[in-house]
């Protein structure tokens, strides 16, 4: 797996484990010697998944929108930066420039881009893997809704199970490189 594209919030959110942990997947996305592919903001979990990569040495690609510069306090310290023309231009690049999905605690255009990646392997778009990282249990109640999604019949599970949920930084990359291993088990 060559790069990994991680989704989450522009802000830092209310618990210090929220940032902790976007600090623990930048460093060990870096460490396993796989790039980083983010939003490109120099603040809150995108800032601090970035800061920590850079800090273990690891190599980080930002993909912005040129009309969030300033409001998403682009990194100046990013390997590459890819200025795009607007948001549906930023996750395409995104999506083709990486082999899989990490999203970290954040909000509505957190969950946009989770949705948006996992959307297109249903419509066979890609087959590129998705890990929700549930820090301390924040997407709880949004797996139990897709669960729930699933009973009811609109979400069929093979799809449902292309989702893969993690606990902690380490299953989330375990999942995400177990998954897109060729041959590598698609679903579970
Ligand atoms: P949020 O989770 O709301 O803090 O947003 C996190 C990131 O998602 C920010 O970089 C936003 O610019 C981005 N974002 C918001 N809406 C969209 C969208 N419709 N498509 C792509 N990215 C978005």
């Amino acid at each position: 797996m060559k790069r990994i594209c991680v989704f989450c919030g522009a802000r830092d959110g209310r618990a210090p484990a929220y940032l902790e942990a976007a600090r623990a997947l930048g460093t060990a996305i870096a460490e396993n010697g796989i790039e980083l592919v983010y939003g490109g903001g120099g603040r809150g979990m995108m800032g601090a998944v970035a800061d920590a990569a850079i800090a273990a040495r690891g190599r980080v690609v930002g993909v912005i929108p040129r009309d969030l510069f300033q409001r998403e306090f682009l990194h100046r310290g990013l390997a590459e930066l890819r200025a795009v023309d607007g948001m549906l231009e930023r996750k395409s690049l995104m999506a083709e420039l990486s082999d899989g999905f990490i999203s970290l605690p954040g909000g509505i255009g957190t969950m946009d881009e989770l949705f948006e990646m996992w959307t297109w392997t249903q419509l066979g778009i890609h087959d590129k893997p998705s890990v929700l990282l549930n820090v301390d249990g924040y997407y709880d109640s949004m797996v139990a809704f897709l669960d729930e999604m699933t009973a009811a019949g609109y979400l069929a599970p093979d799809q449902r199970a292309l989702l893969r949920v993690a606990g902690t930084v380490d299953e989330a990359l375990c999942g995400l490189q177990s998954a897109a291993a060729p041959g590598g088990v698609r679903t579970g």
